[in-house]
């Protein structure tokens, strides 16, 4: 399956908003939609038409890809099991995308970016219920428990993160014990609780065609 091997940057600079991709680096003024809020590329300058319609539709559903790091096949599984869950669709769609052990290990502070949460997965870094579990897309159920596992917990990005998260606000549907590096979903992520700049509705109707 094709990754995403470019300048994670440009990501942002295509949606026009930063994204926090980067950890730090997001709320410096090294950030690029700071210094260039275009479009990457030659034309990037150029391209000022209004997007409305599909183009908006389509522009939503790319950034959320892009803030979870998701492929558009695992994308459009996850809208196909919020069809089918009971609830308001879009907020099914967020709350499976929230409930990723990669993006649950980054809520936690353990990591300062999706994609460095993402590395520590695959590389063997974290524990549910005390069981190895290197897969990002994992979904975490209510009640269990994410930890570092015990030989890793010398990392040095850990140090990182954890200053890092040290100012940034705590989700009220996890419990964390920082200082022991675990955590535990209290209860499943409402769309009050997920604090992004993502209009879900506008996915919902772009698949729905
Ligand atoms: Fe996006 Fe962060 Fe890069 Fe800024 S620094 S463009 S917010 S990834």
């Amino acid at each position: 399956m094709a990754r995403y091997k470019d300048a994670v940057c440009r990501l942002c600079r295509r949606e026009g908003m930063k994204l926090f991709l980067k950890g730090a680096k997001c709320f410096s003024d090294k950030c690029p939609v700071e210094k260039r809020n275009f479009a990457p590329g030659q034309h990037g300058k150029d391209r000022k038409a209004k997007v409305v319609g599909y183009g908006l539709q389509l522009r939503e559903k790319q950034k959320t890809k892009r803030i979870y790091f998701t492929q558009e096949g695992q994308f459009r599984n996850y809208f196909e099991k919020a069809v089918r869950t009971k609830g308001v669709t879009g907020e099914m769609l967020l709350q499976q995308l929230e409930r990723r052990l990669d993006n649950v290990v980054y809520r936690m502070g353990l990591a300062v970016s999706r994609r460095q949460a993402r590395q520590l997965v695959r590389h063997g870094h974290i524990a549910v219920d005390g069981r190895k579990v290197n897969i990002p897309s994992y979904q975490v159920s209510q009640g269990e428990e994410i930890t570092i596992r015990e030989n890793s917990r010398k990392l040095p990005t850990l140090e990182v993160a954890k200053e890092f998260a040290s100012h940034q606000p705590v989700p009220n549907w996890l419990e964390i014990d920082r200082d022991n590096y675990k955590g535990r979903i209290l209860s499943l992520p409402k769309r009050e609780d997920i604090q992004l700049p993502v209009n879900e509705q506008l996915i919902v109707e772009l698949y729905s065609k």
